[in-house]
């Protein structure tokens, strides 16, 4: 079965990770530090701490920002729970903003409307998550002023999204956000086995995340409450976790960085050919906006139902059966039992809905050789 992605793990990777192995420190060494500069410097941003995934990342950017019990926080259905979930460690409330018809991003539109009537109600949120599905970039500027209106923070969740670029700048550099997350799960762009990282231009924000990832423990003098009694003192001064990375993953991931933008170069390169390919079919190729540089983790197309006269789970067993690994992302968040639970109903975002029904995922990974195959199985199902 070819796959949807894979990871690219080279002899210089391994190599890497096996320095690590033979040096002092396994976890929390100097590599760590090296990794979290590298992806600073890449994205052309000031700060950037490595967790041990994503969603710890995630939960640490909710917490910096001061979600609690109470809060709402804000993001899009057609996403992993994740991107929910970190508001939920925090007791927060989570509440969700229809997709773009044409980006399949949070669309802009609903989320001015829906802070209108929020607003009347008296519950704006603290928080807003939008997420850059498969690498392109929602349009963040206008988010951005939205926030500047309505007083809330934004999280960007880029887990799909580094080597991506908006109006010219690297996602991450948090030129309209307070903190922007990336994933280093093997499916994504970058792996580090697992891993994740928040980047910050806010120092206060920055040392946040480094205390909550630790924890809660400081060992810098100026952040103790009480007067030290001697040089081994650390203090605990707030509730954190043990999030930490450690320098064998940092090490892949570092050394992958050499990789990223060959890799998306491969991905755009892939696409276009897919695109060429597909041109005739009735399906809906991935939209482009002319501000953004896709990282292309995900090539998505619609299938037209209709037309092509089979189901969508039909189409779907019948590329499996060729060996095809299609996929779906994701089913609408708000209809997972977890949330239906907390109240959501199926409805309730009628364009991420509409989506899901004809929505799936092609492979899609730059060491992908088999693409040939993909074409023809499509062709065959759809045609
Ligand atoms: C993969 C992913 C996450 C979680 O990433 P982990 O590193 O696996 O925790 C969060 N949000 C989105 C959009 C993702 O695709």
């Amino acid at each position: 079965m070819i796959p949807y992605g894979r990871q690219d793990i080279t002899e210089e990777d391994i190599d890497a990770v096996v320095k690590v192995l033979r040096s002092d420190f396994v976890t929390q060494g100097p590599v760590i530090k090296n990794f979290e500069n590298a992806v600073a410097s890449y994205c052309d941003g000031k700060h950037a701490v490595a967790t041990s995934s994503a969603t710890s990342a995630l939960h640490l950017a909710c917490l910096a920002l001061g979600v609690k019990t109470g809060d709402w926080v804000w993001t899009s259905p057609i996403t992993f729970v994740a991107s929910a979930n970190c508001a939920r460690y925090c007791g927060a409330e989570v509440s969700f903003v229809d997709i773009d018809p044409k980006t399949y991003n949070m669309s802009v539109t609903a989320l001015e409307n829906k802070l209108i009537e929020a607003e009347k109600k008296g519950e704006l949120p603290k928080v807003v998550i939008p997420v850059h599905l498969t690498g392109q970039s929602c349009e963040m500027e206008p988010i951005y002023n939205l926030s500047q209106k309505y007083g809330f923070k934004i999280i960007e969740d880029a887990s799909h999204a580094i080597g991506g670029r908006y109006q010219g700048k690297a996602i991450g550099c948090c030129s309209h956000s307070d903190i922007s997350v990336f994933s280093f799960h093997p499916v994504k762009i970058i792996t580090s086995g697992e891993g994740g990282m928040a980047l910050t231009n806010d120092s206060n924000l920055a040392e946040k995340l480094l205390r909550l990832r630790n924890h809660g423990i400081t060992r810098d003098s100026n952040q103790f409450v009480k007067e030290p009694d001697g040089p081994w003192v650390y203090e605990q001064i707030e509730l954190g976790f043990n999030y930490r990375i450690t320098d064998i993953q940092a090490a892949l991931g570092l050394s992958q960085l050499n990789r990223l933008d060959g890799y998306i170069v491969k991905r755009h390169e892939l696409s276009a050919v897919y695109n060429l390919s597909f041109k005739d079919l009735p399906i809906t190729l991935p939209f482009q906006a002319s501000d953004t540089y896709s990282a292309y983790h995900l090539y998505i197309i619609r299938l037209h139902l209709n037309e092509i006269g089979r189901s969508k789970r039909d189409v779907f067993e019948a590329l499996r059966a060729d060996g095809v690994g299609v996929n779906f992302h994701y089913i609408p968040v708000h209809t997972q039992p977890y949330y239906e639970d907390l109240g959501f109903k199926n409805g309730g975002y009628p364009i991420a809905e509409e989506y899901a029904r004809d929505a799936i995922t092609l492979p899609l990974y730059p060491t992908m050789t088999e693409q040939e195959k993909v074409i023809d199985a499509l062709k065959r199902v759809v045609s």
